[in-house]
């Protein structure tokens, strides 16, 4: 065995059960996996999952851990691509009760945890708010109060995900400000922010590159992209500027 293999030993799949199933938004659901044997994560990181056919055909795809590792089980949020090989069953066909393969957890960079220290800031742009909530969802566990600062785009009202609990987080008077995004429908008294994510709103909502904030940036590649970029841009130090990109297109 190589010294490689003895510090990194492959991750084994193990078996999850479905166990609750929550309605996000009309394209996108959480399922709440119990795992045996899970042991533990940190916020950011992310699980491989593995369907397998009657036929033996395997597809794998990895997702974002959406729950604190302070919560009983494992949850992921899966947004259904139309066109997708596997959101699709996870975000509309899965039942309670059924089982998949999964391996994790996985990736140590974007990772975010209360003893890494703040001010936190987030740049999200739909799906890509799940590993983000796994660390809003720790900060709030510990009963953390260091400054951080959501910027979440989603494409309409309805698309938000977490919304009600997004709310109840930034209502708790704890130093976290949610600042919401919508790029294509506004309800009829929408004032706040009505376009794609831009240098003039990271100038005006970031923290100030002197406080030195951890910034993670999350969802489809092209946001990812440029928000990465309009940060360094606007003087943010690109070792603090952690990203992981889900997909091609954006909200
Ligand atoms: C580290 C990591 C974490 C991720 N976490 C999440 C998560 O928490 N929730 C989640 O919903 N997804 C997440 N993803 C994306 C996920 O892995 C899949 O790529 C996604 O579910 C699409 O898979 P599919 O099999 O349905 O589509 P595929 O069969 O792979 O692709 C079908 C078509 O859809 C396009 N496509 C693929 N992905 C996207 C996308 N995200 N947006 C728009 N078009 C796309 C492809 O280019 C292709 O044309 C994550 C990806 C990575 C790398």
């Amino acid at each position: 065995m190589t010294a490689i293999e003895v510090a990194a030993p492959r991750l084994a799949w193990r078996i999850a059960e479905v166990r609750e199933i929550i309605d996000e938004t009309p394209r996108v659901r959480t399922l709440v996996l119990d795992v045996p044997g899970w042991p533990g994560h940190r916020p950011g990181q992310h699980i491989d999952v593995r369907l397998t056919g009657e036929d033996g055909y395997a597809a794998q795809r990895s997702y974002s851990i959406a729950s604190a590792p302070e919560a009983p089980m494992v949850a992921i949020t899966v947004e259904r691509i139309a066109t997708g090989e596997v959101s699709p069953y996870l975000a509309s066909e899965v039942v309670p009760g059924d089982r998949f393969e999964l391996r994790g957890p996985i990736g140590g960079y974007f990772v975010w945890s209360v003893a890494s220290g703040g001010p936190l800031m987030l740049v999200a742009g739909g799906s890509g708010i799940a590993p983000l909530m796994a660390m809003l969802r720790h900060r709030a566990a510990v009963g953390a109060s260091m400054p951080a600062r959501l910027i979440y785009s989603s494409r309409s009202h309805e698309d938000i995900i977490y919304r009600d609990e997004l709310a109840r987080l930034a209502a708790a008077g704890d130093g976290l400000d949610v600042v919401h995004v919508l790029t294509r429908a506004r309800p009829a008294d929408w004032t706040g922010e009505s376009r794609r994510i831009d240098a003039e709103m990271l100038a005006r909502l970031s923290f100030p590159p002197s406080q030195r904030p951890f910034v993670y940036i999350c969802g489809p590649t092209s946001l990812v992209e440029s928000a990465a970029r309009t940060l360094v841009t606007l003087g943010h130090d690109r070792r603090l500027i952690r990203t992981e990109r889900f997909g091609p297109t954006g909200p």
